[in-house]
């Protein structure tokens, strides 16, 4: 009776952990002889650091401090140290909910002010450490972040004018709008040239009216689309008089602020992934959505009121290139942040082989570490150099 007793009472605190229990530091267990590296560091950790994150240390510091002070990040106190993670048993609904609460709190507390209405190297290099942070946290946090600032926000920023500057980048900076990314199709990813979006040009209206024609033509895994996002920016064949000049970007709004989706619009959820659930990615149709002129995002190309299409670089080629070059750093920053990630997955797992134990080579001896073990080096290491060499090389 006893021993049910005591098993109940050990379940039980499974499903109601009391908050005193989460507040104790971590009690040494028999099974693992760890000593903390901190006893034997004989050189300066702030020197390695500086040598590993770059730049930007007071900012991350910022950052981190920012995400352990709210308990939307789960902080967890242990001792003096405090660890945050994310709930990954959360439902997809609950994970993209908290994955925008996170945002709405950084957004407020200034994590974003500068990121698209600043100028110059120092506010570019804040900005990619302050998302190497969000990224460290949680990468649907850093996703969620990165397609509306870099994807939306970039969008406007690269393929737009003095026009769209002025009406979209503070309200972007500022989440009045959310933005999102409609370039893939189901039918084409990799080869964006083959799209089959249509924006046909209505000159009596001033207008563009966006199509899907078939199926394969819907806009497939757009972050953003699923539930948050009111804005896109699509990508379509442009149509004038009969004549396809290429693909071009216009601006539509896709839900209004309380979140109902505009008419001519459909959209549905991508739903469950294997990763990455804190992001809404969904797929898109346009029912002869009309935008007006001024949404082309025209730093390329422009079409005039009465439809004359007009663009200083003649070939269609060189046209497309030039149109796609600024998404080249979209690339760069996953990059950048896989290797960030990389880190601290890394350092998780030589942390532990320097922790655990696993056999003893004499009698009654003290078990091997296993980082000790040739196989175990020759996994880990190799790692720990790519990754480093990637850092230093991005
Ligand atoms: C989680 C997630 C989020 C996304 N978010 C967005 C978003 O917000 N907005 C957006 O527009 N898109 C988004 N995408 C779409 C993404 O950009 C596309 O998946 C990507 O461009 C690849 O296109 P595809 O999936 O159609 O693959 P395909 O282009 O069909 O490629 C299929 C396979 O063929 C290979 N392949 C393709 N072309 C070549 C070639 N020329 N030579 C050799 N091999 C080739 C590819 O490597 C791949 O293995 C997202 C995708 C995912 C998975």
């Amino acid at each position: 009776m006893d021993a049910v007793h005591r098993r109940t009472k050990i379940i039980s605190r499974h499903l109601h952990p009391s908050s005193s229990s989460t507040d104790l530091p971590l009690n040494p267990s028999p099974c693992l002889s760890y000593s903390p590296p901190s006893d034997q560091i004989q050189f300066s950790t702030q020197s390695l650091r500086q040598i590993m994150d770059g730049h930007d240390l007071d900012a991350r510091d910022w950052a981190f401090s920012l995400i352990e002070s709210s308990s939307l990040f789960c902080p967890r106190r242990r001792g003096d140290r405090v660890f945050v993670g994310p709930d990954y048993n959360q439902t997809k609904e609950q994970q993209r909910e908290m994955t925008m609460k996170r945002i709405e709190f950084l957004e407020k507390n200034g994590a974003f002010e500068g990121w698209l209405t600043s100028e110059g190297e120092a506010a570019e290099m804040r900005k990619m450490a302050l998302n190497q942070v969000f990224g460290s946290y949680d990468h649907s946090l850093a996703i969620k972040i990165g397609v509306h600032f870099f994807l939306w926000g970039g969008a406007i920023q690269f393929f737009g004018t003095k026009r769209h500057h002025d009406k979209w980048l503070k309200d972007t900076e500022k989440y009045v709008v959310k933005g999102c990314f409609a370039m893939t199709e189901l039918g084409h990813g990799s080869n964006v040239r083959g799209i089959e979006t249509s924006a046909t040009y209505d000159k009596e209206a001033g207008e563009f009216v966006i199509n899907t024609p078939c199926e394969s033509a819907q806009k497939y895994w757009i972050g953003g689309a699923a539930n948050h996002a009111t804005h896109a920016v699509i990508f379509s064949q442009l149509h004038i008089n009969g004549t396809n000049q290429g693909v071009h970007a216009f601006i539509a709004q896709i839900r209004d602020a309380d979140g109902n989706i505009c008419p001519n619009v459909r959209i549905a959820d991508c739903g469950h992934k294997i990763g990455l659930n804190g992001v809404d990615n969904g797929r898109i149709w346009f029912d002869n959505l009309r935008v007006p002129r001024e949404n082309l995002l025209n730093s390329v190309a422009d079409v005039l009121p009465d439809g004359k299409y007009v663009s200083a670089i003649k070939n269609p080629d060189q046209r497309f290139a030039a149109f796609m070059a600024p998404l080249t750093s979209g690339r760069v920053i996953i990059a950048a942040t896989a290797i960030y990630i990389s880190k601290i997955g890394l350092a998780i797992a030589v942390r532990y082989a320097l922790t655990r134990r696993a056999f003893s080579i004499t009698p009654d001896g003290q078990e091997v570490l296993l980082l000790d073990y040739p196989s175990h080096q020759r996994r880990l290491l190799p790692l720990v150099a790519k990754t480093l060499l990637s850092l230093y090389s991005s």
